[in-house]
C-alpha cells in the first residue's frame, strides 16, 4: 500500500494495532500464569478480557471503513512479548520476577498507548467521530491498566522484591 494519504496511514496503523492486540491475546494468559502475586495475575486476567474487546472495537472501526483488519505483523509487539517471555523463563525470587513481569507489561501498555493515541487523533482529523470515540475508549483502558500496574508495583511487588533482595544479600554475607 502506497502511503500517500493520512487515511492510508490511519488504516496501516490500525492494522498494526489489530495484529498487536491479537498477539497480546495469546501472551496475556502466559503472563498471568507466570505471575506469582494474585493481584498481578488478576490484573492480567482482567486485561485479557479488555483485550478481547479491543480487538472487537478495531473490527468495528474496520467494518465502517470497509477494510479488512488483517495483513500486518506488529514486529514491535513481537519483540516486546519475546523480551517479556525471557523473564518468564528465568529462575529467581518470585517478587523480583513479578517486578520484571510488570516492567514488560508496562512496556506493552506504553506501546499501545502511543498507537491508540495516534489513530484516535487521525480519526478525529479525518472526521470519523464514531471511530475516534471507540479508539479513545480503548486508549483509556490501556492507560488504566498501566496505572494499575504502577500501583501494584509501588504498593506491593517492588517493595517486596527489594526486601527479598536485601535478605538474600544479607544471607549470602555480601
Ligand atoms: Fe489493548
Ligand atoms: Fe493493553
Amino acid at each position: 500500500m502506497k502511503l500517500d494519504s493520512l487515511q492510508k496511514l490511519y488504516i496501516d496503523e490500525l492494522r498494526d494495532l489489530y495484529n498487536a492486540e491479537n498477539q497480546l491475546l495469546k501472551a496475556l494468559p502466559k503472563m498471568a500464569k507466570g505471575a506469582s502475586s494474585e493481584e498481578l495475575k488478576n490484573a492480567f486476567e482482567k486485561h485479557l478480557g479488555q483485550t478481547e474487546t479491543h480487538v472487537e472495537r478495531l473490527e468495528q472501526v474496520f467494518a465502517e471503513l470497509n477494510q479488512t483488519p488483517k495483513g500486518k505483523t506488529c514486529r514491535a509487539m513481537k519483540g516486546l512479548i519475546e523480551e517479556g517471555s525471557e523473564i518468564l523463563k528465568e529462575d529467581g525470587e518470585k517478587s523480583v520476577l513479578d517486578a520484571g513481569i510488570i516492567v514488560a507489561a508496562q512496556k506493552v501498555e506504553h506501546y499501545e498507548i502511543a498507537g491508540y493515541g495516534s489513530v484516535r487523533t487521525f480519526a478525529k482529523l479525518l472526521g470519523q467521530d464514531k471511530a475516534a470515540e471507540l479508539l479513545q475508549t480503548t486508549l483509556d483502558e490501556e492507560s488504566e491498566t498501566n496505572e494499575l500496574l504502577n500501583q501494584l508495583a509501588e504498593t506491593g511487588v517492588n517493595p517486596e522484591a527489594l526486601m527479598e533482595t536485601e535478605l538474600a544479600t544479607t544471607g549470602s554475607g555480601r
